[in-house]
């Protein structure tokens, strides 16, 4: 579902990313762990074309992200045509990002009313649904500000979830909240996880790595220094800089 190849990214003299080479299959969930500076966010913006790779491609199921083929060269998309690609990847970041004068119900109606034309009803059906999803039914006519930080990341992720996206990109989720708000919004995540939705997310949680993940991948210095199912780079690390940072953790 997901394909990056060979992805390179400097910022002048600092190498971001180093050849990042990872295929991710369809229903795959896939927890992105390493130091601070590492690289992480960088490459998760890579995929949405957030950040425009200085060499390397992303693939979302088969299509090649932001750019195209001109005369043998790759150039930039339309705006109009990467945002056509964008509604296949969601994406939810560590601040919740939610519109503020907009209610809960019209933040997720939005991008399915405006970028996709859905009809207003059709998509308030869904928003509802969703809602429920996410354990947030009643907060329809609830605004951010009145909800706590748990309940704002879960209406972001029911709003990235009504365009009904391909993958879904997390990008330390539960990094800006508080401790007792945690534990919902990381549930809401497994319970997406067990649906078979495909999932990269970049996390500090080790236990949630370790309980949802099909496979974890360390990150270090933009590289991927390891990487496998949880039950070996988190129980039983194979590199020392794995091994340094997981202890760092606990
Ligand atoms: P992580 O998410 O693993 O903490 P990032 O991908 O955010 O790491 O950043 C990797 C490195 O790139 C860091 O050293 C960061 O300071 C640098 N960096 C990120 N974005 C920019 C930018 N827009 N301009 C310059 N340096 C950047
Ligand atoms: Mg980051």
């Amino acid at each position: 579902m997901v394909q990056l190849e060979g992805l390179c990214k400097r910022y002048g003299s600092l190498r971001v990313l180093d050849g990042i080479d990872l295929e991710v299959a369809t229903g795959e969930v896939v927890c992105i762990i390493g130091p601070s500076g590492s690289g992480k966010s960088t490459m998760l913006r890579c995929v949405n074309h957030l950040e425009k790779p200085d060499q390397g491609l992303v693939r979302v199921d088969g299509e090649v992200i932001g750019v195209h083929q001109r005369r043998g060269r790759y150039v930039e998309l339309p705006a109009s045509e990467l945002a056509r690609q964008r509604t296949d990847i969601g994406m939810v970041f560590q601040a919740f990002n939610l519109f503020g004068h907009m209610t809960v119900l019209e933040n997720i109606i939005e991008a399915p009313v405006r970028v996709a034309g859905q009809p207003r009803k059709e998509a308030e059906a869904r928003a509802r649904e969703l809602l429920a999803h996410v354990r947030l039914e009643g907060k329809e006519n609830s605004y951010p500000r009145q909800l706590s930080g748990g309940q704002q990341q879960r209406v972001a992720i029911a709003r990235a979830l009504a365009m009904r996206p391909k993958v879904m990109l997390f990008d330390e989720p539960t990094s800006a909240l508080d401790p007792e708000t945690v534990g919902e919004v990381l549930s809401v995540m497994k319970l997406l996880a067990d649906e078979g939705l495909t999932m990269l997310i970049v996390t500090h949680e080790i236990e949630f790595a370790r309980d949802v993940a099909d496979r974890v991948i360390f990150i270090d210095g933009g590289r991927i220094i390891e990487q496998g199912p949880p039950s070996a780079v988190i129980e039983a690390p194979q590199h020392e800089r794995t091994k340094k940072f997981l202890s760092r953790m606990r």
